[in-house]
């Protein structure tokens, strides 16, 4: 059983495809979504159809595979049974992949979330097309200038890929598609206000790159405030310390954290269950890799790790766990160690977990990370390879 049709999930199914198994999906909506694309149904530029496809259609030459809609709300591992819609149904698994991705994090000011949304599904993406079109037309009907410009005033939070991709592609639309359209208005005079809390954007980016976005985004129009964490969003302004900027528009692509079924009694989370691997002595544990920007978790296998991920290992084992940073180096030395071993014992890989694992593991651990206070910045949880981010070029 496998719940979640989004990158992961299909992944596993497909993966899944020849084996001697009853496979079942589950998904709360009849969809997939290619999310790198979201940002651009977010600006109007695309369809959400365009952008999204049945999981059931997906899968459809797939015959050992059953898909259904539903959301599941609890699993119990002990009876091994997941219930969905609430209870109406349970279904017994043998084995299950949670493949729920992940949401919006708010470090603690879920309050905020109403007034910044954040871009995960489709229909974020339509809620922020509505606020981003509708700030337009306020504002040609506005008759005080003030007023006015916080219309045309737009701020994102959070310089990581989805930040960076929304503010570059808000000016775009602003100036060149809206432009002939407005009359009382001069949409080429929109300001797009990206507040990144680290000292660089895409701090999970080679800094060339991040330098390259800032200078690119730059270019555009954009004000990139980087080491400034937004301390109050209010209806009409964003607050960064005694810093005001008045706006009545907000995006928020600041943090994630893992979505997990909401009722999860005696499940462990993805980060739970690989943190207890990570941190239990007497297994190997999986390997930890950055590849392409993303982290990879394998089983047994390749057991190196640069020094750079290897430090940001370190720091996030620290966070998550509460260990000192010299009892976290010593942990990732063992497992690494346990993982070598194992892996010259047995080649076999044991457990490949894709975008799923990555991207709650580390969302997770970004959020633990950033609760702690430790780095002092958020971070984006998102991965991806920097080519793949056309916008930042
Ligand atoms: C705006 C944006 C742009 C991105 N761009 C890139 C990029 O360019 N390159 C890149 O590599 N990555 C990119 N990413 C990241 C990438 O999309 C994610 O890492 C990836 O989608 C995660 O896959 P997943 O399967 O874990 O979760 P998701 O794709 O989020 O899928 C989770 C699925 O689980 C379902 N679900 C959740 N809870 C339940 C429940 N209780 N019951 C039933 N179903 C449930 C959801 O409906 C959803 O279909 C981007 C992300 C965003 C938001």
């Amino acid at each position: 059983m496998i719940i979640g049709g989004g990158f992961g999930g299909l992944a596993a199914a497909q993966t899944l495809r020849n084996a001697d198994a009853e496979v079942t999906v589950i998904d709360r909506t009849n969809h997939h979504i290619f999310q790198p694309l979201l940002y651009q149904v977010a600006t109007a530029a695309l369809a959400p159809s365009d952008i999204t496809a049945p999981i059931r259609w997906i899968l459809r030459r797939q015959q050992n595979t059953t898909v259904l809609l539903g959301e599941i709300s609890s699993i119990d591992v002990d009876r091994k049974i997941v219930s969905m819609d609430y209870g109406s149904r349970e279904i017994p698994y043998d084995y299950l992949i949670v493949a729920t991705g992940s949401r919006h994090a708010y470090f603690g000011h879920e309050e905020w979330e109403p007034l910044a949304p954040g871009l995960k599904a489709i229909e974020d993406a339509t809620e922020i097309r509505r606020r981003f079109l509708l700030a337009f037309e306020r504002a040609e009907k506005a008759t005080d200038e003030t007023e006015r410009d916080a219309y045309l005033t737009f701020v994102i939070v959070g310089g990581g890929p989805t930040g960076v991709e929304l503010s570059g592609a808000l000016p775009m639309i602003a100036r060149k598609a809206l432009y002939p359209d407005f009359r009382h208005i001069d949409t080429r005079k929109t300001r797009v206000i990206l507040l990144e809390g680290g000292p660089r954007i895409l701090p999970t980016f080679p800094e060339s790159l991040a330098s390259t976005a800032q200078h690119d985004l730059s270019d555009l129009g954009v004000e990139v405030h980087t080491s400034s964490i937004v301390t109050r969003i209010e209806r009409d302004a964003v607050y960064v310390g005694d810093e005001r900027y008045s706006t009545r528009t907000v995006f928020w692509a600041a943090g994630n954290v893992a979505s997990p079924p909401r009722d999860t009694a005696g499940a462990p989370s993805f980060l739970a269950y690989e943190l207890d691997r990570l941190f239990r002595p007497d297994t190997a544990g999986p390997e930890l890799r950055a590849e392409a920007g993303r982290i990879i978790l394998r089983g047994l296998g390749r057991t190196e790790l640069p020094a750079e991920d290897r430090a940001q290992l370190v720091r996030i084992t620290s966070s998550v766990s509460g260990l000192s940073a010299p009892d976290a180096e010593r942990r990732v030395t063992q497992v690494l160690a346990n993982a070598r071993t194992a892996a010259s014992q047995t080649r076999k890989t044991a457990v490949i977990l894709g975008f799923s694992l990555a991207a709650a593991l580390l969302a997770g651990a970004a959020a633990a990370w950033m609760a702690a206070g430790v780095g002092g910045k958020h971070r984006d949880g998102e991965f991806a390879p920097p080519l793949r981010w056309g916008m930042v070029r």
